[in-house]
């Protein structure tokens, strides 16, 4: 089993066994070394889902979206209350032609027949239709900036079903590629559980801390004496020290602490096989 390196001891680490069968240990850590190409995989697909251009694309237009509809709420808002200030015009326009058809029915209907009072009765009718006139006038200018503002909020509107559109289909296309990266995440993840699973429970927690410190490497090969996972390399002392460990000794990188794995070659006289 995989003992706990010792903490506070300030010398070289102790090495540690893997295992009673050393060929065991040795798949052991090539496997682990797999585990590592899987782990590095679905970092990457999770970092490339995360960061789609499609998905920042989808949010800069969903934001323009908002941004569309608040002003067409607002220039509707605007149309409507024009709108109603043109009716109330149009209103009391038509109240005040009828005052001033009734007056003249009045008139004509012969109920009034003294030349002073048709008279005053036409000043009345002069007076409602002057009214009303003025009334029209102002109901021709509020017209006129409904007019504007209804082409306003057509144009809001157009640009509104644009964006709708345009974020529908970035949604469809994120959705499209999400669903590739997921069906490869997929068959990553269950690769890797399977491979997780072959290991030693405390060898994969040593791995996982391991991967926490050195951003995702928990594991490398040692290549003459450079560790393939932050391409620095250790003493070759050191090097030669692990390579001439029993097979299955747990070793790590001075400089970014991931398990160092050497190359399965026989090394220290063991023959150590695949
Ligand atoms: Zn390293």
């Amino acid at each position: 089993m995989l003992q706990e390196p010792e903490p506070g001891d300030g010398d070289e680490e102790a090495p540690v066994r893997l295992g009673e069968v050393a060929a065991d240990a040795s798949v052991m850590l090539d496997t682990l070394l797999e585990l590592q190409t899987r782990d590095t995989a679905i970092d990457r697909l999770t970092h490339r889902r995360d960061t789609l251009p499609e998905r920042a694309a989808l949010e800069s237009v969903q934001a323009e979206l908002t941004a569309a509809a608040a002003q067409l709420a607002e220039a509707a808002a605007r149309r409507d209350e024009v709108a109603r200030e043109e009716q109330r015009f149009d209103d009391e326009a038509r109240s005040l032609e009828d005052k001033a058809a009734e007056v003249e029915r009045r008139m004509y209907s012969g109920e009034v027949s003294s030349p002073r009072e048709l008279q005053a009765l036409q000043a009345d009718v002069d007076q409602l239709r002057r009214h009303r006139r003025g009334l029209e006038d102002r109901e021709l200018e509020v017209m006129e900036r409904r007019e504007a503002i209804d082409a306003e909020v057509e144009t809001l509107r157009a640009r509104v079903g644009e964006l709708e559109s345009e974020a529908e289909r970035l949604g469809v296309a994120l959705g499209e590629v999400e669903g590739e990266i997921d069906e490869e995440l997929g068959g990553e993840r269950a690769a890797r559980d399977e491979m997780a699973a072959t290991l030693d429970a405390a060898l994969l927690d040593d791995y996982e801390r391991c991967r926490e410190r050195a951003r995702g490497v928990g594991a490398a090969r040692l290549s003459g004496n450079t560790c393939q996972g932050c391409h620095l390399s250790i003493p070759s002392v050191e090097a030669e020290r692990i390579r001439k460990s029993p097979p299955g000794t747990v070793a790590h990188c001075d400089n970014c602490g991931c398990i160092l794995v050497p190359s399965a070659a026989p090394a220290a006289g063991s023959a150590a096989t695949e």
